[in-house]
């Protein structure tokens, strides 16, 4: 525990359960004193939430936000203002696309309406939510503010059935570049966590997602998983005010995995 966070209020878009890396960064940004809200898919997803949420010091609280509706997004919004007024940080870590599309060629099962869908959700919704934090961020002179969202590699190279959602993940990074640029004069910094594979309910949606854990970890720089501590690390870093001067920055912490060239060959018999 510390006090990194001490004074600074910031909503958690993407909480499914205990495995969701926004759980993972929350309980960190939660263990550096920040309040947090949190905003849930639906209220099926409620009772799982809740008592997460409820673990939590302090008094966290939660509301539910569609990211494909917009009056849900506009009632998200009017509970935070009304209950904070103002917020200093956003984590974006939400991402949907059909089991179907995330599968085999991406040419072949890739349709007009699942395109548009993982767009929408996953890259989308981090304009959308960028637009609206923004608006209850701190003046740069009071502060400024900080966002971040999620990503992945499949986004920069071809990475075997994730598909639709490498494209959708490259629209995303590329808005946090453009929502960085338009926020900085703000002093609000926008960056992007790409995160190796971490074993939760969106990485169960994607075929092979076995595969791909393992190899992400025999791959690796470091021959190891991705460590959610490590991506809650980042995005502490990147949300206090440790991440001063940085902005516009897409943060690789899959071990290493992303500037290997040629995986281990062994010596030669
Ligand atoms: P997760 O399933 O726990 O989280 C995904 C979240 O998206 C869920 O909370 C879900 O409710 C939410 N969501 C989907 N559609 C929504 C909608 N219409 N409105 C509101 N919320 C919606 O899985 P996760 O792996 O923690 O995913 C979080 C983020 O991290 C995603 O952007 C994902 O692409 C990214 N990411 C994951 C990995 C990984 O290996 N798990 C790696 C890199 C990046």
């Amino acid at each position: 525990a510390g006090n990194l966070m001490k004074g600074k209020r910031g909503l958690v878009m993407g909480v499914a359960n205990k495995n969701s890396i926004a759980w993972g960064i929350a309980q960190q940004l939660a263990a550096q004193g920040a309040e947090l809200a949190f905003s849930y898919q639906g209220e099926e997803l409620e009772k799982r939430v809740r008592p997460l949420v409820e673990s939590l010091p302090g008094e966290p609280f939660m509301v539910t936000a569609d990211v494909t509706d917009d009056a849900s997004m506009d009632a998200c919004f009017e509970a935070l203002k009304k209950k904070w007024g103002k917020m200093d940080f956003l984590v974006h870590a939400i991402a949907f696309a059909g089991k179907d599309e995330l599968q085999g060629s991406f040419t072949h099962n890739t349709t007009r309406e699942g395109f548009k869908r993982a767009m929408d959700v996953s890259a989308f919704s981090f304009v959308d939510a960028a637009k609206r934090a923004s608006a209850m961020m701190p003046s740069r002179e009071e502060g400024g503010g900080a966002m971040i969202s999620m990503t992945y590699l499949g986004s920069e190279r071809v990475v075997p059935n994730y598909n639709v959602m490498g494209v959708a993940k490259a629209a995303l990074e590329a808005s946090t570049r453009y929502i960085a640029r338009d926020l900085g004069p703000l002093g609000i910094r926008v960056n992007a966590i790409s995160a190796g594979p971490m074993r939760t309910l969106a990485m169960a949606g994607i075929s092979g997602g076995r595969t791909l854990m393992k190899t992400g970890k025999d791959w690796s720089m470091l021959k190891e998983d991705t460590r959610m501590e490590g991506v809650a690390g980042a995005a502490l870093y990147l949300l206090s005010d440790l991440g001063h001067s940085c902005t516009g920055e897409v943060l690789h912490v899959d071990a290493g995995f992303h500037a290997v060239g040629v995986p281990d060959i062994g010596e030669e018999g």
